[in-house]
């Protein structure tokens, strides 16, 4: 099972991508979790994407692009969450998973308003302590999320792809809409 989940960040989608793998028994490949791990060890890649991360701004496409190639290269399935996040990314996953004839299972997406998002990423400050969860970077992801990331689910959607789910109920909630989803998904011919 290929799945990728899109929606802006506190719409839950990392929560339900880790239910999701762990019911299909693919990895969850969160870009998030790749660069905070890469800060955390201090590596090259962390130094260098660590002072991007805290003001909440992209990565650059080409540097994301590989590390997703290489993450991605000897898996037959996965639940991909953070990636692709501008149409450039979009592309250049397509291409790869076009090339090796494995092409996306379903796109889902986490619908919640800005509001809803807002409040969940602050609530995270307290609990988890992200270094990008301050409200400056927060209200910064989310406008990338529209600018950049709105481009990528208009592209999926425009060859039907994409099935959205109410990201703003409780957790259990969505991820029954979310198995519904999926089975309805893979009912079709
Ligand atoms: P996330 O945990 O998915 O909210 O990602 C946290 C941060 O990591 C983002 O705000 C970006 O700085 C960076 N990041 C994660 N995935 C990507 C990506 N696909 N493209 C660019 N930057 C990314």
């Amino acid at each position: 099972m290929r799945i990728l989940i899109l929606g802006p960040q506190g719409s839950g989608k990392g929560t339900q991508a880790k239910l999701m793998a762990a019911t299909y028994g693919v990895p969850h490949v969160a870009t998030g979790d790749i660069l905070r791990e890469a800060i955390a060890a201090g590596s090259e890649l962390g130094r260098r994407v660590r002072p991007i991360y805290e003001r909440g701004d992209l990565v650059p496409d080409e540097l994301m692009i590989d590390l997703i190639r290489e993450r991605l290269a000897d898996e037959e399935g996965f639940v991909l969450d953070g990636f692709p996040r501008t149409v450039p990314q979009a592309e250049a996953l397509d291409e790869m998973l076009g090339e090796i004839d494995k092409p996306l299972d379903v796109v889902l997406l986490l619908d919640v308003s800005d509001e809803v998002a807002l409040r969940r990423l602050l609530g995270r400050l307290e609990e988890e302590g992200r270094s990008d969860d301050t409200p400056d970077a927060a209200r910064n992801r989310l406008r990338l999320y529209h600018e950049l990331t709105e481009p990528v689910v208009d592209r999926y959607r425009a060859v039907g792809r994409v099935v959205t789910v109410d990201g703003e109920q409780a957790v259990d909630q969505v991820a029954a809409a979310i198995e519904d989803a999926l089975r309805v998904g893979s009912r079709r011919p």
